[in-house]
């Protein structure tokens, strides 16, 4: 056997972060802020109705495209932006955003293909970037007094004529932006101008705070000249507390929901029969409780922020997701990496190190912490880090 055997191109993506963080905080009994998954479960009638589907049967292939009810709900969905989609063409059902970004990169996106990640990123995209055989090219957001900003002028700079996508996340995991109109209509407009794919993920679309600011989850594909080369993507996880669900979806022009579900037929085929009529169920009728677990978790942004700036951290702004970002710096520390693997050990709490969402270094002063816990969880976690 050749050693190692993992290809290479693969190599750089041997273990995810998340799923180590999450084996260190169990094995040392932490409180765990890393991994962001919420320690309650969604509405009832949502899982009520999957318990239902289940006992009536929905337990076989769903087809090819989703089931026809849950199309059907994320189309009606979509129209609060203002954007229609046709659910029998325009609407495809995949397993988490996960398998729809990577669908999307490997039905559009070819060998020596460029596309551009704006770091900090996602890892799954990078990983999937490196599976469809393209190149990911890496432009940082602009950081000033502690809040992030695409760059413009660097997304310029770094686009070729081979650039081909571009993958941009708002709300914004690990940073907590949500990013504003004129960023975004700048954004478009260099879209439209190279004739690129942008892949949007938009999983924490209803999770935006501070409402009253003017704050609003705006979608890339809403943008003038963005709707025939917007893949629109979201999924249940986090707008239902339901991330082991796994229910997804992309939105598009028929020409690009068929070249995803081309490569997405060939990853699962399809997934998660009963829970796609549940998730059909949560999005028809559960927003009134999407609207208050939003609230709840500002309440909970404010009780862990508080918290570590207590603690001696610099706390950044957070204004969507599930995170918020603390600079370890005022502690003395300058290598938020290194401490992000001690602290299980050292004091019992695990949070992710943002230097783990890109290659370069202007990150590793960061750490990611997750506040889509209970309250005395984050109390606990606030106790232990307070002893740092
Ligand atoms: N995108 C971002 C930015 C995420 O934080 C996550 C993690 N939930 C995902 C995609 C994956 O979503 P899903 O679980 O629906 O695959
Ligand atoms: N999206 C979650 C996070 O950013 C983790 C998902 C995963 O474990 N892959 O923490």
């Amino acid at each position: 056997m050749r050693d190692p055997v993992l290809v290479p191109r693969l190599r750089p993506f041997a273990s995810t972060v998340f799923a180590e963080m999450t084996a260190l905080a169990t094995r040392t009994g932490s409180v765990n802020l890393g991994q962001g998954f919420p320690d309650t479960d969604g509405p009832a009638g949502m899982l009520d109705a999957a318990r239902q589907a289940i006992a009536d049967g929905v337990n076989q292939y769903p087809p090819g495209p989703g089931r026809p009810e849950l199309r059907e709900a994320v189309a009606a969905h979509r129209q609060r932006y203002g954007t229609s989609f046709d659910p029998e063409s325009e609407v495809l059902v995949t397993a988490g955003a996960t398998e729809a970004i990577t669908a999307a990169l490997l039905g559009l996106t070819d060998a020596d293909d460029e596309v551009i990640l704006l770091a900090p990123y996602y890892d799954s995209y990078a990983a999937a970037v490196a599976m469809a055989g393209a190149r990911r090219v890496v432009v940082s957001l602009a950081q000033s007094d502690g809040t992030f900003r695409l760059d413009l002028d660097a997304i310029r700079a770094a686009i070729t004529p081979r650039t081909r996508a571009v993958v941009l996340n708002s709300p914004h995991n690990p940073t907590g932006t949500v990013f504003g109109r004129d960023e975004l209509a700048g954004l478009a407009q260099l879209c439209v101008e190279h004739d690129l794919i942008a892949i949007t993920d938009e999983v924490y679309e209803h999770l935006v705070f501070d409402a009253p600011s003017g704050r609003e989850h705006i979608p890339l594909g809403t943008f003038p000249g963005m709707a025939e080369r917007t893949v629109t993507i979201s999924s249940a996880g986090k707008t239902f507390s339901c991330t082991g669900w796994k229910i997804g979806w992309a939105c598009g022009t028929p020409e690009i929901v068929a070249a995803v579900r081309a490569a997405k037929q060939f990853l699962t085929f399809v997934s998660g029969g009963p829970f796609q009529v549940a998730v059909a169920h949560a999005l028809n009728n559960e927003l009134p409780w999407v609207e208050r677990n939003r609230q709840a978790l500002q309440r909970k942004r404010d009780r862990l922020s508080e918290g570590l700036a207590d603690a001696g951290f610099g706390v950044l702004e957070s204004s969507g997701t599930y995170f918020v970002c603390a600079d370890v710096r005022p502690l003395g520390i300058t290598d938020a990496t290194e401490l992000a693997w001690q602290l299980p050990e050292r004091i019992g709490v695990a949070a992710v190190p943002v230097g783990s969402f890109t290659e370069g270094p202007e990150f590793d002063h960061l750490l990611r912490f997750a506040f889509c816990k209970q309250d005395d969880v984050l109390d606990e976690a606030i106790k232990r880090l307070r002893s740092l």
